[in-house]
């Protein structure tokens, strides 16, 4: 869970979280990262509608509840461990515009938490804890070749999301990108979701002939560890925890 300072927004702590997806995306591809996060801090870049509901706990009155209803968008330092830990994973040496950690709408996180433990009770052996069944891959997905949310700039990086109102501007349908972002991995038209372990894999599942590309790191749930691809058709399964926007290494102009 991330606990968020109420006044500025700055993420503070943050941990697991999970997906699902809209008539998106459909193909998939990932790779397996790292299980343990690394707490840290980061600039929250995009506060998207996120409304924060407050909720007074029955024990105790002054201890509120967050919920997150909409992804929060936050865009993580170059310098940041977090960062490196996921260039490391992505592996594939290009320029990366950004890497923006995701946090999923509560509803959609609870769900994938609640799998998580149930997947992890059934681990014969003493280590049931969750981060073992807990596999990062890469999925590949395409965008718009004038996707709402991206502002791709060549000299500065300064804004990459584009905003309105403090609201991130996703493109009403059809973009992967932004219906992976808001919702996470569903299956709409494909019955079953594929992840790949190696990011090279799902670079084949992004869009083609555009350069600058778009690629999710997605926790993923499994007894065991998955082998080259991770394919499953439950929804909560799934949850995308970061997004790597990059230029495609093959298209050099
Ligand atoms: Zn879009």
């Amino acid at each position: 869970m991330a606990s968020i300072s109420q006044s500025a927004f700055s993420i503070t702590e943050l941990t697991e979280s999970q997906t699902t997806i809209s008539q998106f995306t459909t193909e998939t591809h990932q790779i397996n990262i790292n299980k343990n996060q690394t707490k840290s801090s980061f600039n929250i870049i995009t506060t998207l509608k996120s409304v924060f509901t407050r909720k007074p706990s029955i024990k105790d009155p002054s201890k509120k509840c967050t919920k997150i209803l909409q992804t929060q968008l936050i865009r993580l330092r170059e310098k940041d461990p977090e960062y490196e830990e996921v260039k490391d994973l992505f592996a594939i040496k290009t320029k990366i515009h950004a890497i923006i950690k995701l946090q999923m709408p509560t509803i959609l996180e609870n769900k994938h938490e609640k799998y998580k433990k149930s997947i992890a009770k059934k681990i014969k052996g003493p280590d049931k804890s969750v981060n073992y069944v807990t596999h990062k891959m890469f999925h590949g997905t395409k965008r718009w070749i004038n996707c709402d949310l991206l502002i791709i700039n060549e000299s500065g990086n300064n804004d990459i999301i584009k905003m309105e109102n403090n609201i991130p501007n996703f493109c009403k349908s059809g973009c992967g990108l932004c219906g992976i972002v808001q919702q996470g991995n569903r299956k709409i038209s494909a019955k079953r979701m594929w992840f790949a372990q190696q990011s090279g894999m799902s670079l084949g599942y992004c869009n083609r002939g555009i350069k600058v590309k778009v690629m999710f790191v997605i926790d993923c749930v499994a007894i065991t560890q998955p082998k080259n691809v991770f394919i499953t058709c439950k929804e909560k399964a799934t949850l995308p925890r970061y997004l790597i926007i990059f230029d495609d290494p093959n298209i050099k102009t």
